[in-house]
């Protein structure tokens, strides 16, 4: 308690809650809490009494009709590959493997940035405050959340597989393709974008197995070793990857990764659907990560063994990749999914609300910044409107946020003490106009592909 000699503090911001779910390591939970901000950083945490006693803000949100928590983390994303979203899921199972779709392999620099500011703005809205995004035209993807205000780990896609060949089932590896792959990632690390700005972190993305050689892999875990930083990529995501690499290189995709030096800690890895229970063994024994798809993964009908991989000692995160960015709606997947795939296994709530949050932070080495509410770490947190009836009753906390939340219960989003969404609306850009060019670029490069898309903008 707060004696009445206590110097009143000083503090930015002062969040007064409504229940705090803090995902700290005593797994704290405060009915009526409260949070004070300095700057970037969480200054103090606790009862919202007490910290009112404590602190004079320079401007208090009230915040008693909402549930405070940890920003969620989206793992893995592509954000221009929202242009294929709604269209996609009746075709094929990914959009590299797709044809007839826009071609999203020479997708100009300037429709890149419109969608990826489309899919940037959609994962903020949903509640994540940092993401994973690597694509084509990194720069853009980089402009995007810096613009946004995102926390970000962006990466060039890097493949030497021809992406055209590769639309039309055949794998044809070139060299100067992987250079030209490599060197955007080069000029992204290089770009003045990102001096200064320590939100944002270029990290490597090699595609996947089948479409990057076993040498440009090796190459890869050599400029990541000097570097830094994850490596990001798609594993055993589908049968036609896993038989191909196999008739390549007389191996599993994960033992190519191993061979190259990339199947370790620092590799985090999308899907992880098509793997042998040796398989699982094997990426567990490495300690890397999987980034779990489980919308993705509904919506091909093959779900990845997630209990396995957790208990070989892989850790999960969890994305939406290129469909719907609700994590909310993920978690729910995570949870159904994995109780048809392995009868008995029952992930609970604060587990799978953990994998959006506090182990993503740690797969991503950002665990002493974000993923849990606690004094010192960025103040990266959102405010979900427990008002609205799907929220209601709201008995532990957990339960009805992963079972009943959703992307639309987001009300307040804030990244390094600065609120970037505020009842609902982005504070640094016109989410309308966001939506509209994107729809427009889209409805352009569709109609190319001859539909008739249904409206122009
Ligand atoms: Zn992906």
């Amino acid at each position: 308690m707060t004696s009445p000699e206590t110097p009143v503090e000083t503090c930015d911001r002062l969040i007064v809650g409504g229940p705090v779910i803090t995902l700290d390591g005593e797994d704290r939970v405060f009915s009526h809490g409260a949070i004070a901000i300095t700057g970037t950083t969480i200054a103090a945490i606790g009862e919202a009494a007490e910290l009112e006693a404590r602190f004079s803000p320079r401007e208090t949100l009230r915040a008693e009709d909402c549930i405070v928590l940890p920003g969620l983390i989206n793992s893995h994303n592509h954000t221009p590959l929202t242009i294929v979203r709604g269209m996609i899921e009746d075709r094929n199972f990914a959009p590299s493997y797709t044809s007839g779709i826009p071609a999203v392999h020479s997708l100009s620099f300037e429709d890149t940035l419109a969608l990826a500011r489309l899919g940037c703005y959609e994962m903020l809205r949903s509640g994540s405050t940092t993401v994973v995004d690597y694509f084509r035209c990194p720069k853009a993807l980089a402009i995007a959340a810096s613009e946004m205000g995102v926390r970000a780990v962006i990466g060039g896609r890097i493949h030497d597989a021809d992406t055209e060949a590769l639309a039309q089932g055949r794998y044809e590896h070139r060299p100067e393709i992987g250079n030209a792959t490599l060197k955007e990632t080069f000029d992204l690390i290089e770009d003045p974008l990102l001096k200064g700005n320590d939100r944002i972190r270029v990290d490597f993305a090699p595609h996947a197995a089948d479409t990057c050689s076993k040498a440009l892999l090796t190459e890869v875990a050599g400029l990541v070793s000097r570097h830094g930083g994850n490596v990001h990529t798609h594993l055993a995501q589908s049968p036609g990857e896993v038989a191909y690499v196999r008739e390549r290189d007389g191996m599993a995709p994960h033992e190519v990764f191993a061979d190259a030096g990339l199947l370790n800690s620092r590799l985090i890895a999308a899907h992880c659907v098509f793997l042998k229970p040796e398989d699982v063994a094997a990426v567990g024994r490495a300690g890397m990560a999987v980034a779990h798809a489980p919308h993705q993964n509904v919506m091909a009908g093959n779900i990845a063994p997630i209990r396995d991989l957790e208990a070989a000692g892989a850790r999960i995160t969890l994305c939406t990749d290129t469909r719907s960015a609700d994590l909310f709606e993920a978690m729910r997947l995570a949870i159904g999914s994995a109780r048809i795939r392995q009868k008995g296994y029952e992930p609970k709530a604060p587990q799978v609300l953990r994998w959006a949050t506090t182990s993503a932070a740690a797969a991503l080495g950002l665990d002493g910044i974000t993923g849990s509410l606690e004094v010192g770490k960025r103040a990266d947190l959102i405010l979900l409107d427990r008002r609205q009836p799907n929220l209601v009753p709201l008995i532990d906390g957990c339960g009805i946020v992963v079972y009943s939340g959703h992307a639309a219960n987001v009300r307040t989003v804030i990244v390094d003490g600065r609120v970037l969404l505020e009842d609902g609306r982005p504070t640094l850009f016109d989410g309308r106009e966001v939506a509209r060019r994107a729809q427009a670029v889209a409805a352009r490069l569709w109609g190319e592909c001859g539909l008739r898309p249904l409206i122009a903008d």
